[in-house]
């Protein structure tokens, strides 16, 4: 009888909101997963529900394990920290090993992080996703990717995996970036219905039949669609969070500002995002960001 092939291994670094669905999803299709997080309980957590998925006391660990590595962190501080620090997984990967980094950093951060992993002949993509945590629970995320054709192909099955539009976008960055973009129209978006929501509560309407007329015209998006009712109600559970929006914002306006780009909606949506992240809605959804309008209109 012929041998059953070698399952396919990968160390997943980071099981927030997003990667703990994600982690989950891989192991669904079968494929070995070597789990790591910061906070251990939620690796052993995974592991108890799941038979493929074994955990590893350290990035390092966890990438000699497996031989590719995907981070799913919040920002470039910690992807280079999980890849390159102290006990770090490039440490434990070793030349011709694969790192994908699916969080949500700068192309200009992405491109630095795969130079300094392609000098120790470790292969880099950014590979973000777009899709809150219901996709990713549902193996139905968008993910596209920047770096090499060939490493593209490699991840193709992990990426399969996780989401359902998975796209190689071209070189390294170019993931980031159009990520960035999708975010940055969405932040906007959000921004503007949180205007809307805020004037017609003030003018007394009835928002429920308010939000129905706006479904039906051309006013309607997806923001509509997911935030409305959370802007409605003040239900902030987060799906999203506001400081990762904010954080996409900034990156989407400094990239922007390098290529002497002109953004100014970008620019005044981000400031209300800022108003609400300092007055502590950072770590609640981005739906938050309509607590905003109420302070800047002084309707408390
Ligand atoms: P999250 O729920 O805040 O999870 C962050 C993860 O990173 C946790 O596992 C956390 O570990 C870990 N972490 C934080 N600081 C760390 C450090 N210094 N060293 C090592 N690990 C660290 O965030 P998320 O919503 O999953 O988002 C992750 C990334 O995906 C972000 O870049 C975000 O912008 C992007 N993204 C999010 C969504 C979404 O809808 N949520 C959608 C698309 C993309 P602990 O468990 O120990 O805290």
């Amino acid at each position: 009888m012929a041998d059953e092939p070698a399952r396919q291994k990968v160390a997943f670094l980071g099981l927030g909101i997003m990667g703990a669905p994600m982690a989950a999803n891989l192991a669904r299709a079968g494929i070995e997963v070597v789990a790591w997080n910061r906070t251990a309980a939620k690796a052993e957590q995974l592991a108890g529900e799941h038979e493929t998925v074994t955990v590893a006391g350290s990035p390092e660990e966890a990438a000699a394990a497996a031989g590719t590595v995907i981070t799913m962190v919040p920002d470039a501080p910690e992807v280079e920290e999980v890849l390159l620090g102290d006990g770090g997984a490039a440490a434990g990967l070793g030349g011709g090993g694969l790192a994908i980094d699916m969080s949500t950093i700068s192309p200009t951060a992405s491109r630095a992080i795969g130079g300094r992993l392609g000098e120790r002949g470790i292969a880099f993509l950014d590979a973000p996703v777009t899709g809150s945590r219901p996709k990713a629970e549902e193996g139905t995320l968008t993910i596209m990717a920047g770096g090499n054709a060939e490493a593209f192909e490699r991840s193709r099955p992990l990426f399969d995996a996780m989401g359902e539009l998975v796209l190689h976008m071209g070189p390294q960055g170019h993931g980031s970036m159009v990520k960035l973009i999708n975010n940055t129209l969405a932040a906007v978006n959000a921004a503007a219905l949180a205007e809307g929501i805020s004037v017609g509560r003030q003018a007394g309407l009835d928002l429920d039949k308010a939000m129905q007329v706006v479904a039906s015209g051309s006013g309607n998006s997806t923001m509509r669609e997911l935030k409305s009712g959370p802007m409605i109600d003040a239900d902030y559970e987060p799906l999203f969070k506001l400081e990762h929006m904010l954080k996409d914002v900034r990156y989407f306006l400094a990239e922007s500002r390098e290529m002497g780009v002109s953004t100014g909606v970008a620019e005044t949506a981000s400031g209300l995002y800022e108003t609400a992240d300092s007055e502590g809605w950072g770590t609640s959804d981005f739906a938050a960001v309509i607590e905003a309008i109420v302070t800047k209109s002084g309707l408390k």
